[in-house]
């Protein structure tokens, strides 16, 4: 089968305190269609700025990373903007819904970047879409106006808005407290049935128990235990 995700040899390096410190070292990693992938791990350990790379926010110091049949090293930014847009959906911890927007205009935001769909289609899609995370009642509401669980289900919902293959997602139930974070995992687990690939960073073990696979990352390196089999 087709690799979704393929990294070799990944290494990313930053600066502090004048010196330069290695936060990934040689990360191979294969992410196959369908996969539900669990990135575990203490704080500070590498897994935002794994992320950050497969999703071409940041730029790796050495090695190769493809997604969905794209070397993202030879896009420049411009180009990255505009192929993360149709390929890939992104669910932060702290929802990043812009604030200005209501809910709708926040979910229509990637459709209108991407340009396939028209002024009604759009806003027909983006209905929809809030519909399917239960947020009917509340799309023109601004995200102030709403709970944390809401804006995370609504930034689910931007997610999915181009119907990429690839979600991607920052701890997603971080700042949730256990019952609205549990709406959101059904809503994760939804799109697992559906055969989206996810990736998702996350403390929450009900979450990572319902991954295919779990990877730990430690120090900067994928953990020699991490268990490459299926946990199901
Ligand atoms: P995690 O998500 O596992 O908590 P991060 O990937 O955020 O860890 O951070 C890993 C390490 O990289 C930390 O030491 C962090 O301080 C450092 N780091 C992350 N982003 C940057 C950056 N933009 N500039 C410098 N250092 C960074
Ligand atoms: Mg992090």
């Amino acid at each position: 089968m087709n690799k979704i995700i393929e990294l070799k040899q990944v290494y990313k390096d930053y600066p502090q305190a004048g010196t330069l410190q290695t936060v990934l070292h040689d990360i191979n990693l294969d992410i196959f269609p369908g996969d539900f992938v669990a990135i575990v791990g203490p704080s500070g350990n590498g897994k935002s700025t794994l992320l950050n790379l497969l999703t071409g926010i940041d730029h790796p110091s050495r090695g190769d990373i493809i997604v969905n049949g794209t070397h993202l090293q030879n896009l420049s930014n411009k180009k990255l903007t505009a192929w993360r847009g149709a390929n890939v959906g992104i669910v932060f911890q702290f929802f990043q819904l812009l604030p200005t927007l209501s809910l709708l205009q926040n979910i229509v935001l990637p459709m209108e970047f991407l340009g396939k769909l028209n002024k009604s289609q759009r806003k027909e899609r983006g209905t929809q879409l809030l519909e399917r995370v239960g947020l009917a009642d509340e799309m023109h509401r601004l995200p102030s106006h709403v709970s944390g669980g809401q804006q995370q289900r609504a930034a689910i919902a931007r997610a999915l808005a181009n119907d990429p293959p690839l979600i991607v997602a920052d701890e997603p139930t971080g700042n949730l407290d256990a019952t609205t974070a549990e709406a959101v995992f059904e809503l994760f687990a939804h799109l697992r049935d559906q055969g989206k690939t996810l990736v998702m960073v996350t403390h929450n073990e009900t979450l990572a128990n319902a991954a295919s696979c779990k990877i730990e990352i430690r120090s900067g390196r994928i953990h020699a235990d991490s268990s490459p089999e299926p946990y199901f």
